[in-house]
């Protein structure tokens, strides 16, 4: 009957359709990226924060999307990941982020570290530290100019399991930092056991750390812990002179953000790491 009818209708929610059909072309889109070169490597300083030089820089992939334009790695990575495209996509992205820092060494630019995001599933991956090693082989980048960001989701495997695979991705020479620290898993004690250097301290706390709120006591926490613990700290999403200045007195290590430089091309870091005043 009609009733029924207009029923069936009722879960269709045009919505949830739009959501839908722009997941379903961003992962079509996705297949066909990589060989469509749509992807590219924007880069972000790091800065030592007593004396304002670069001391790194982290990857960020862009795309662009034939016709949807710039879509955020915010939106594509997730799917990127729950399709396993995550793989090929992060080996371009390490591949890239270790031959443009070779370039730019043998070019006689300042050597830095870079920084390069990793997804849990590439974390995990069976061959993934030979495939490191490899990259690193191939670009020849000496291993101590290279980072990973991982976030603490990668605590919630098997504790054994996580050490030895950092150890081994540590042995190569390569540093790791935890990204985006804070937010994600609550239980503080695998910093103690895990070969980590460094803790990047998530923006959502640097945001109102110059206004006094609760905030401002869990970065003065972060920044101690980390230190007692024998680790740098750098924080995220630098945007104003008085979060610096916090930053500055409490002893933070390095930060990154808007103050400094928004993520640039290859060419915009050329320039920023050819100036000679510090930023
Ligand atoms: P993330 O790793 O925490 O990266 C920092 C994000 O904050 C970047 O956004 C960056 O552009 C932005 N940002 C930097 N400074 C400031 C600031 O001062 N203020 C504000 N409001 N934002 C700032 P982006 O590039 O859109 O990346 C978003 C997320 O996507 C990243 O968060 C990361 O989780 C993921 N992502 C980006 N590139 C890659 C990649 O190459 N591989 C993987 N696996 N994930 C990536
Ligand atoms: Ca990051
Ligand atoms: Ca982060
Ligand atoms: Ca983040």
């Amino acid at each position: 009957s009609k009733e029924t009818g207009k029923n069936v209708y009722t879960f269709f929610d045009p919505r949830m359709n739009m959501v839908n059909s722009r997941k379903l072309e961003l992962e079509q889109g996705l297949r066909k990226a990589l060989e469509q070169q749509e992807f590219d490597l924007y880069y972000q300083p790091k800065i030592h924060i007593r004396t304002r030089k670069i001391i790194g820089m982290e990857a960020l992939i862009r795309w662009q999307h034939p016709e949807l334009g710039w879509v955020s790695p915010g939106e594509f990575i997730p799917i990127a990941e729950e399709t396993g495209l995550i793989f090929s996509i992060g080996e371009w992205i390490m591949r890239m982020a270790c031959m443009q820092n070779k370039a730019w060494q043998s070019q006689g630019y300042p050597p830095v570290r870079m920084a390069v995001n990793l997804s849990l599933r590439q974390f995990n991956q069976e061959h993934f530290v030979s495939g490191l090693a490899q990259i690193l082989a191939e670009t020849g980048l000496d291993a101590r100019w290279l980072e990973l960001e991982i976030t603490e989701s990668i605590a919630i495997r098997n504790e054994k399991y996580v050490i030895n695979r950092l150890q081994a991705i540590k042995e190569l020479g390569v540093s790791i930092s935890i990204d985006d620290f804070g937010t994600g898993y609550s239980s503080l004690s695998y910093l103690k056991k895990f070969p980590i250097d460094t803790l990047k301290i998530d923006r959502a706390f640097v945001r109102d750390i110059a206004k006094s709120s609760d905030d401002t006591a869990i970065v003065q926490a972060i920044i101690a812990m980390a230190h007692s613990l024998k680790l740098r700290v750098l924080a995220e999403g630098v945007e104003t002179k008085e979060q610096l200045a916090f930053l500055r007195r409490h002893a933070c290590d390095e930060a990154q953000g808007y103050l400094f430089s928004r993520p640039v091309p290859a060419d915009g870091m050329e320039k920023l790491l050819s100036r000679r005043i510090p930023l």
